[in-house]
């Protein structure tokens, strides 16, 4: 090899190329990563393979949104097509007077996760962001605006990144919302402006819902 010549990346065959490259394609995870994970399935037992494809071969087709939040629910295998809530919007403890607005189901994990939001959520499925084609009707807004036909609904909370898009979001729904005579809160950041909200870890998360201020 010639001085200052980097050495060629190892022809992978094929199959294995492939697994290596699906796994390269996941979020946070780099080339020297996805080989490791390749090859730990390669060299894992029969068992633990089908574990794994098992569980991806169901990931979708055994969950439906909840039919209130757009949370993940599971698919009754007996009526597969009928619409179901999940366990939170089902729990009769939880406080419907409250409505925090997400853009994922990772952030709604995230706040789940640190056990102090009592209220309710709902998944917009995304932001606005003209640059990219996503308009209000690309978003779960009607069905919010559905849900809080609920004279029971006292507040909302939007609680979008703090990027543009994610504020752009936040500015749009409380236009919409102010008018139905409902409170409208933004959760309070400390968290860094411009970070995606799924990187969040739960603490702050939920410090920041809990400084939220009127919006
Ligand atoms: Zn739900």
């Amino acid at each position: 090899m010639e001085r200052g010549q980097r050495p060629a990346k190892p022809a992978f065959p094929e199959p294995f190329a492939r697994v290596v490259e699906a796994f390269r394609r996941l979020p946070g995870i780099g080339s020297k990563t996805a080989t490791r994970l390749a090859f730990h399935l390669l060299l894992s037992s029969e068992e633990e393979r089908s574990l794994l494809t098992g569980a991806l071969d169901t990931l979708r087709s055994n969950l439906i949104p909840c039919r209130d939040c757009r949370n993940i629910v599971e698919r009754d295998t007996q009526n597969p097509e009928a619409p179901l809530r999940c366990t939170i919007c089902c729990d009769p403890a939880r406080d419907r007077g409250i409505l925090i607005v997400v853009e994922d189901i990772q952030t709604l994990y995230s706040l789940e996760k640190s056990g102090e939001f009592k209220g309710l959520y709902h998944v917009l499925e995304g932001r606005l962001s003209p640059l990219e084609g996503v308009n209000p009707d690309k978003l779960r807004i009607r069905e919010l605006l559905e849900r809080l036909g609920d004279p029971e609904v006292k507040e909302v909370i939007l609680a979008t990144s703090p990027t543009t898009d994610g504020e752009a979001t936040a500015l749009y729904l409380s236009r919409l919302i102010k008018p139905m005579g409902i409170r409208v809160s933004r959760i309070a950041f400390g968290i860094p402006v411009g970070l995606e909200i799924e990187y969040v870890d739960e603490v702050t998360l939920i410090r920041a819902v809990e400084g939220r201020h009127p919006f």
